[in-house]
């Protein structure tokens, strides 16, 4: 994205939110002490304005009325939108939608919004989230959803707090409860048992599974050796391929100003994938937003499924979802790609068929009563 304030006169340029927030960025690079803070803090909540600055100072409202914003960056604010700066945008913090832009997008393709069911990547205080699997399924039904995937961490990921076996269980024994009170109440809105698996560099799981098969669901997802330059195209085939799990989580691991992300030849990961009938995710974390447009048009043309998953650690971060939808939206992903747009029944059946495809084929000769006994010792 470049911008010239030389151009003003031909073509009107605006400083929209994404401008302001890498305008923010480079002021915090400059700045020191608490003015790095603020400028730094400003340009995150950016991503997250409902409006246009741009939209607030022409109704003569103040920008103070955005968070991050005080006096002293309203004034800056306005003068950016009065003679705007060359904004050239690095490869680190390239392709992040903001709120307003997810939600023109959504405006201008509104048949995407109501056919959203739920939500499939979040986390709760069983591991580094801030509510409750309660509280995530009254917000999710608040959306009007109709179901949620708790993923929440495995053990591999200890700084997250994540769930060994036995935790994986416990949780599951409070979702069917819950699950069961949702049906009394006659509300339809199903708790999916779920879990974002951490996966080795070599694509390899942290849980057993015996622990796995029990979950609706499994995401995998790499949290380590993410800085790697080279080429980890074989990375990605070997999680695609792990019998374990049904959706590979923020694929490229990228996140805004700290991290570009994985390298890799994405057509060949996302046929893979379409070939194991395994869905990639857009997780809608403001941070993240991963898989990026110019990927997911990859994906498109590679027939990948697609998941949206908030990645939220708190109810309020459910929001995220527009990131998510407007990105799948911008990339044209046909509807029946996207996996939260099926029912429950069918959400549960694809994963389901995808487990049975993809779990090693055990070939069972016929036992004699004898073989099954010693079995049994
Ligand atoms: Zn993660």
């Amino acid at each position: 994205m470049t911008r010239s304030g030389n151009l003003v006169a031909q073509s009107p340029v605006v400083v929209d939110n994404a401008a302001i927030a890498e305008l923010l960025i480079r002021e915090a690079k400059t700045a020191e002490g608490h003015r790095e803070q603020a400028f730094r803090r400003a340009a995150h909540a950016a991503f997250m304005w409902s409006e246009e600055g741009t939209d607030i100072a022409a109704a003569g409202r103040s920008l103070t009325e955005l968070a991050g914003i005080g006096h002293s960056l309203a004034k800056r604010l306005h003068n950016w939108i009065a003679s705007p700066p060359e904004v050239e945008v690095p490869a680190i913090r390239r392709e992040f939608l903001t709120l307003a832009q997810a939600r023109r997008v959504l405006k201008k393709n509104p048949r995407w919004a109501p056919r959203l069911n739920g939500d499939l990547q979040m986390h709760t205080t069983w591991s580094d989230g801030g509510g409750t699997i309660a509280d995530m399924a009254a917000a999710a039904i608040e959306r009007g959803y109709k179901f949620i995937g708790i993923t929440d961490h495995t053990q591999g990921l200890s700084i997250a707090g994540g769930l060994d076996e036995t935790r994986l269980a416990e949780q599951g024994r409070e979702i069917v409860a819950l699950n069961k009170q949702l049906r009394q109440r006659g509300i339809d809105f199903t708790i999916l048992r779920s879990a974002e698996m951490n996966l080795s560099p070599k694509g390899a799981g942290d849980m057993r599974p015996t622990a796995l098969r029990k979950l609706d669901l499994v995401l995998g997802c790499f949290h380590s050796a993410l800085r790697r330059k080279e080429d980890q195209t074989s990375r990605y085939l070997a999680a695609l391929r792990n019998p374990g799990i049904q959706i590979l989580g923020h694929p490229q691991t990228r996140v805004w100003n700290r991290r570009e992300g994985l390298k890799a030849d994405w057509s060949a990961v996302f046929a893979e994938a379409a070939r194991l009938d395994k869905a990639v995710e857009i997780d809608g974390y403001v941070d993240r937003q991963d898989l990026r447009i110019s990927l997911l048009k990859v994906a498109r043309k590679e027939g990948v499924r697609i998941s949206l998953g908030t990645d939220a650690h708190h109810p309020d971060q459910l929001g995220f979802m527009e990131l998510s939808l407007a990105a799948a939206a911008l990339a044209k992903i046909p509807a029946e790609r996207i996996i939260n747009f099926m029912s429950v029944d069918q959400l549960k059946s694809w994963a389901q068929s995808v487990r049975a495809s993809s779990e090693p084929k055990v070939t069972r000769p016929a036992r004699s009563s004898r073989a099954r006994t010693l079995a049994k010792v």
